[in-house]
């Protein structure tokens, strides 16, 4: 019984019968912390259920678990994450970390050093609103509504009949849905909503409910899922192996029947810096959320590429009327998932440390308000995972000195996106063609914390200066999914994988060397995407004036989108300014290539 589980050794008391012999009415009740509580039943056993559904409902009528823990006389609090049977990684979840987590879960069954025993990655996955009402109303029939859609956009409608009402949830699983009408059951029945644990709950870029960003956020996600196990054999390729999953998907006018998923990627590592290429041949960077931006890029080209025969209709862009240069046309958005919170400044925090906002409620404050870690630009380093800050002293990479041995440094990805999210994600090669494409949303599968995220990749810029349109600070969707991802157990491969629309398969690329398998330059290394430019310049209207003589090189041909570049500046600047150190960039002799 729930009940008893949390407080194992309740004594429950008959204290009447009622009604003739053969159709007795018992009573029952029981005490929990000085209040009374009483049940009635044709059984005893019913009438003390009844009993103990009573004490409980009164005790999750809280409006967080922290209080309704301290009401049942556990001291255990939400904010307590050692403490906490949720996986403090995950982070995110509207239908976990909340009561229904521990109210819920027959693991907790015991008092407290049960709960401090470390949890099982996998049990998230158990924690949720249907096993919840499941334990306080066993036995409900959940009935398939109605399924609409084809395969990656389907909806599906589950309905569950409590008390003579029918409570409904809509998904695009069946599993989600039935979650979701169980939810809806106790919201209306229990008085129980879904929260989120401070810090952790969606950051809106529009109005809509926040029921609306969730689904378009797992909507995103099941996208950008699905499309890497159909290309993984289902977990039965070796290239399946992965630490980071990213991905991008464009969607229409919200219209989740022509979502498009663009590029699919994995990988967590650099170059080694004696593999660098100075033609343009080598990734430097295969962190799999990079590699998904070089995809798009690709992508774009690609598109552009239909304005050079009669196939313009079939483009994402539409050419200026009267003017050079194409922009996107109305409704398409672009969406970058993140199976965890982007390197760098997104990712310095301790899911085990309060935030200041929960600080603040207990009356603490922040204690390290003025962090200095805070917003500091770091810098990936050579062929390892993670990040250092950059030095307060300007570095300034030689290639000659990298060759030698010095490690190579690479901004981080929080740096990167915080960046796109100023600049826009096509880069300055493309912006010769079309104004700036900035990302709709940033979603992560797990380790999503608001605030941190939030200043990665934007809030560090709010006081950029001299930002004229098409330009603007983006400040794009933030927020985590419902069923988060847990942790990849194992060693990083050295390898990434990169998928986009238009190719059959994956590519797998070698991080240390940047080049693919078989040695050859990868599908979207700078060389090849500098190919695109070159079939395009001079073919297409630009925005760009046409210079009167041949590009020399791939660092001119970028250094001509003069407002580009002029922003760029201003982004180092502001961010100089701000405390947060100085951007490192890569040898010039990198960008010499023609
Ligand atoms: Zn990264």
């Amino acid at each position: 019984m729930q009940l008893n589980e949390l407080r194992p050794g309740l004594e429950f008391v008959l204290c009447g019968q009622t009604g003739p012999v053969h159709a007795p009415v018992f009573h029952m009740s029981v005490e929990v912390n000085g209040k009374e509580f009483k049940g009635s039943g044709s059984t005893k056993k019913s009438a003390k259920s009844k009993a103990a559904e009573m004490a409980l409902k009164s005790f999750i009528q809280f409006p967080n678990s922290s209080d309704a823990y301290f009401a049942m006389g556990k001291f255990v609090t939400a904010d307590d994450f050692t403490a906490d049977v949720s996986d403090p990684q995950t982070g995110f979840s509207p239908f976990e970390g909340n009561a229904g987590d521990k109210l819920a879960s027959p693991e907790n069954s015991t008092p407290t050093e049960e709960l401090r025993k470390p949890q099982p990655q996998n049990q998230t996955q158990h924690k949720n609103p249907l096993m919840m009402l499941n334990e306080m109303r066993p036995g409900l029939h959940y009935k398939l509504e109605s399924e609409e859609g084809q395969s990656h956009s389907k909806l599906f409608v589950m309905s569950v009949n409590v008390e003579g009402t029918d409570y409904k949830g809509q998904a695009r699983n069946k599993k989600l849905a039935k979650a979701r009408a169980a939810q809806a059951v106790l919201s209306a029945v229990y008085n129980i909503h879904p929260s989120f644990q401070p810090g952790y709950e969606p950051i809106p870029n529009s109005a809509e409910p926040m029921q609306a960003h969730l689904e378009l956020a797992d909507h995103i996600h099941g996208l950008i899922f699905n499309k890497f196990n159909e290309l993984t054999a289902h977990g039965n390729s070796q290239y399946s192996r992965r630490k980071v999953l990213a991905g991008i998907v464009m969607t229409v006018n919200g219209d989740y029947s022509k979502s498009q998923v663009i590029s699919v990627t994995t990988g967590t590592k650099c170059i080694n810096g004696e593999y660098m290429s100075d033609q343009g041949l080598a990734l430097n960077d295969c962190h799999a959320e990079i590699l998904s931006r070089r995809c798009l890029m690709k992508f774009l080209y690609s598109q552009l590429k239909l304005h050079l025969g009669n196939r313009s209709d079939h483009s994402i862009f539409e050419q200026y009327e009267g003017g050079g240069g194409f922009r996107l046309k109305d409704g398409y958005s672009f969406h970058l998932y993140i199976s965890t919170s982007p390197c760098g400044d997104a990712r310095i925090f301790s899911p085990h440390e309060k935030g200041p906002a929960e600080d603040n409620k207990n009356g603490l404050g922040d204690k390290h308000p003025n962090r200095k870690t805070r917003g500091q630009l770091r810098t990936k380093i050579e062929s390892g995972e993670g990040t250092i800050p950059v030095k307060s002293a300007p570095i300034i990479q030689t290639w000659d000195g990298v060759m030698e041995g010095e490690r190579l440094l690479t901004m981080s990805c929080s740096d990167k996106i915080l960046r796109w999210n100023i600049l826009g994600i096509q880069g300055a090669l493309l912006s010769h063609f079309i104004e700036p494409i900035y990302l709709s949303s940033i979603v992560l599968g797990s380790l999503y914390h608001a605030s941190h995220l939030l200043r990665a990749v934007h809030m560090r810029l709010v006081g950029i200066e001299n930002v004229h349109p098409p330009f603007f600070l983006n400040k794009p969707l933030l927020s985590g999914i419902s069923n988060t991802e847990s942790r990849q157990p194992g060693k990083a491969p050295n390898f990434s994988v990169n998928w986009m629309l238009g190719e059959d398969g994956l590519e797998v690329t070698n991080t240390t060397t940047g080049k693919n398998e078989n040695g050859n330059p990868s599908r979207i290394c700078k060389s090849s995407l500098y190919t695109h430019f070159k079939e395009l310049y001079g073919r297409l209207p630009s925005i760009v004036p046409l210079s009167d003589e041949p590009i020399p090189t791939y660092q001119v041909a970028k250094e001509m989108v003069e407002d580009f570049v002029r922003l760029k500046y201003e982004m180092m600047a502001t961010l100089e300014k701000a405390g947060y150190g100085m951007w490192v960039k890569k040898p010039l002799e990198q960008d010499m290539f023609v």
